[in-house]
């Protein structure tokens, strides 16, 4: 799907999002796609409605929430999550959100299959983002072109710079953005 199919998508989400404000749904595209698909990842916590293989993510996302002095609980949220086969290459994940129901994290899953624990963290963290902590997506990019936020849209000019050296700054902006 070329850059331009999705800007078209992106005008017709926007026009959706006009139309019936209270729905909302976001597709997310990972453009630097990272290979190094690793071992399971062991959760002690499990989640209704969310497939297993996103509870490590879940968990570690209200562990670094909790990091932070902030006091998540997904299961009290209600929050659900699926892995599916999402139309559109490269699309990374999307949420959903709707008044008359939880919200839903999609995650795409031969993507996911391909990726990094790393990489599996980022595309779930940024829908948490969209989902939990109601956040918009932020195109700002640092002096050497680095996406500065992990909510980026994938659309942008910056470019991803997840790394386990990076991934603590990424994370402070993702709860506390109005400090970067
Ligand atoms: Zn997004």
């Amino acid at each position: 799907m070329s850059r331009f199919d999705l800007s078209s998508i992106a005008v017709l989400l926007l026009l959706t999002l006009t139309i019936f404000s209270s729905c909302r749904r976001d597709t997310d595209v990972l453009l630097d796609n990272n290979n190094d698909a690793s071992s399971t990842t062991s959760t002690t916590k499990s989640f209704a409605n969310v497939d297993p293989s996103l509870w490590p993510y879940f968990q570690r996302f209200e562990e670094q929430a909790a990091l932070r002095g902030l006091s998540i609980n997904l299961n009290e949220l209600e929050l659900t999550g699926d892995l599916e086969d999402l139309p559109g290459e490269n699309v990374g994940g999307q949420c959903t959100w709707h008044s008359n129901n939880p919200n839903h994290i999609t995650i795409d899953e031969p993507l996911f299959n391909d990726l990094s624990d790393l990489y599996r963290e980022f595309i779930i963290f940024h829908e948490l983002g969209h989902c939990v902590l109601d956040r918009d997506h932020r195109e700002d990019a640092d002096q050497h072109g680095s996406c500065i936020s992990l909510m980026r849209s994938g659309l942008g000019a910056c470019h991803d710079n997840y790394t386990n050296n990076t991934r603590t700054n990424y994370i402070n902006e993702l709860f506390n953005p109005n400090e970067f």
